[in-house]
């Protein structure tokens, strides 16, 4: 397994591909560098078992890291959530890398359903692409939302058909690919970038029908990056949450080659349909980890907060600490059921409950801003106006900030100053309203799950229950 100086060391080798604040930026620029802290995390801790971030590879019985691994059975689902919970709880917000993994869980899947159905080849290649991932611990992106236009046309009828990518010509060595795909969480940081579809697809749509990974610095792909980061502290005031930054990016492709042997769905469009369907159901499962873990981080400030107040034991809010300790809770549980109620598929490969997966990600979702919404009631109006760390060092200001920050006694100065500010940065912040964003649209917007529960739902046989009650008599 690779160490965060291997990684960044990696990055920093890269074609220089980045475009951001209006100028092309290396992987060694330092944006990019602390952008990509909570995925060096995942290096750092690799060994330490408290974790769960290893895993025995299902394809060379090697110890690999398990943001590379295959699902192959409901403890691997198990173990993902519980490592991603503790992943973004520890760092604070994203942990990022569970893109590359949920996709490659897709791919594992849809790649052999295909070979079963036409005798293509496309899983054996998949399969020798999952070993250089996994030999060379490799980060993924996953690019999968495309433009999309006019949201009331299909990718064909868009005056631009570039709103979807397609392929724009077939050779004998690989095809090119124009259009793009925007909000890639990561992307600039990570080593390859894999494009899946981002709807289901008709029969005439085989152009769009395409899944493929390629390198993130391949010629004619343009990163156009916009960074998310806390704001700054003085050294002494340093803290593990100002550690957590982000760079989204709209992932071009302008005019791309990729080769054969790294595409993996090409013109079957129902299996691009399924592939779409196959990232997002793993990606939901992932959010019932990280949404969980998002909201140990509230729960947690939400209670030192109200504990600094000196209103921690009053009843209105120890309601409130039990709705957001009661939300991550079932978005966890959600996500546990998917992996016990979860099914083989040919591949070999463990694919979690849809209606569980959903239930969790909807419940997440709809959840989010109201669990802000407690960190913002509970913590007054500071965290919008506490002076920053400057200021609280000022020889001129500093013991007026300290002065009046200061609410109970017994707790100094300081630690009143760090807890607000960990409420500021968990609820005000750059990151912090991206990823409240995310909260809602990650893994699809909120209408995708309902459309995943009533497709998958059994809702007749819910009707013959309601029929039998009522001693209605079957046709
Ligand atoms: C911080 C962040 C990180 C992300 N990271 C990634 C990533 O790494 N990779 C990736 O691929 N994607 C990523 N996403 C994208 C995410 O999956 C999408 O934002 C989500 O799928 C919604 O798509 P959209 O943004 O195009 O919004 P839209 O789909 O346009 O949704 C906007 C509204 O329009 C409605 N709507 C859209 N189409 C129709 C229609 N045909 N009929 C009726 N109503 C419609 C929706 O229901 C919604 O209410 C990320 C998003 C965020 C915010």
């Amino acid at each position: 397994m690779r160490t965060s100086k291997d990684y960044l060391a990696k990055l920093a080798a890269m074609r220089k591909n980045i475009y951001m604040d209006g100028e092309i930026i290396g992987r060694d620029d330092s944006r990019i560098v602390n952008a990509s802290r909570a995925i060096q995390k995942t290096f750092d801790l690799a060994e330490d078992p408290k974790y769960k971030l290893t895993a025995t590879s299902s394809i060379s019985g090697s110890r690999i890291s398990r943001f590379t691994h295959i699902h192959q059975n409901p403890e691997d689902l198990m173990a993902k959530q519980e490592m991603t919970r503790m992943m973004t709880s520890l760092v604070g917000g994203c942990i990022q890398r569970c893109m590359g993994t949920d996709v490659m869980n897709a791919l594992s899947v849809t790649t052999k359903n295909i070979d079963i159905k036409y005798s293509t080849d496309y899983h054996e290649r998949w399969k020798k692409y999952l070993a250089h991932f996994q030999e060379n611990d490799l980060v993924g992106a996953c690019a999968q939302t495309d433009p999309k236009g006019d949201r009331r046309f299909r990718p064909a009828e868009q005056p631009d058909p570039d709103q979807y990518l397609h392929v724009v010509e077939r050779r004998p060595d690989g095809v090119v690919v124009r259009g793009a795909k925007l909000h890639n969480t990561m992307a600039p940081y990570a080593d390859e970038i894999i494009v899946v579809p981002t709807r289901a697809l008709r029969k005439d749509e085989k152009d769009y029908a395409i899944a493929f990974a390629i390198p993130a610095d391949t010629e004619g792909v343009y990163l156009i990056g916009r960074s998310a980061y806390q704001h700054h502290r003085e050294p002494n005031l340093e803290a593990p949450i100002a550690e957590l930054g982000d760079v989204e990016s709209f992932t071009v492709f302008d005019n791309v080659f990729v080769p054969n042997e790294r595409i993996f769905v090409n013109g079957e469009t129902e299996f691009g349909s399924e592939v779409a369907h196959l990232f997002a159901l793993y990606h939901r499962h992932s959010y019932c980890g990280c949404k969980a873990g998002t909201g140990d981080v509230i729960m947690g400030t939400c209670a030192l907060v109200a504990d600094y107040l000196g209103i921690e034991k009053m009843d209105h809010v120890k309601e409130k600490l039990v709705e957001v300790i009661s939300v991550a809770e079932l978005v966890f549980s959600a996500g546990l059921a998917a992996a016990v109620k979860s099914k083989k598929a040919p591949s070999g490969t463990q694919v979690p409950d849809v209606v569980c997966c959903n239930v969790g990600r909807r419940h997440a979702g709809h959840n989010i801003y109201h669990e802000y919404n407690i960190l913002c009631d509970l913590a007054g109006g500071i965290p919008a106006t506490l002076p920053l760390s400057k200021e609280f060092n000022s020889p001129a200001v500093g013991d007026f900030v300290k002065k009046y920050i200061a609410r109970r006694e017994g707790v100094s100065p300081e630690d009143h100053y760090r807890a607000f500010h960990l409420a500021s940065d968990v609820l005000t912040s750059e990151v912090a309203t991206a990823l409240q964003v995310a909260g809602v649209h990650g893994g699809g917007s909120p209408i995708m799950e309902d459309i995943a529960i009533m497709t998958f739902y059994n809702v007749e046989a819910k009707k013959d229950l309601a029929k039998y009650l009522a001693g209605i008599k079957k046709d």
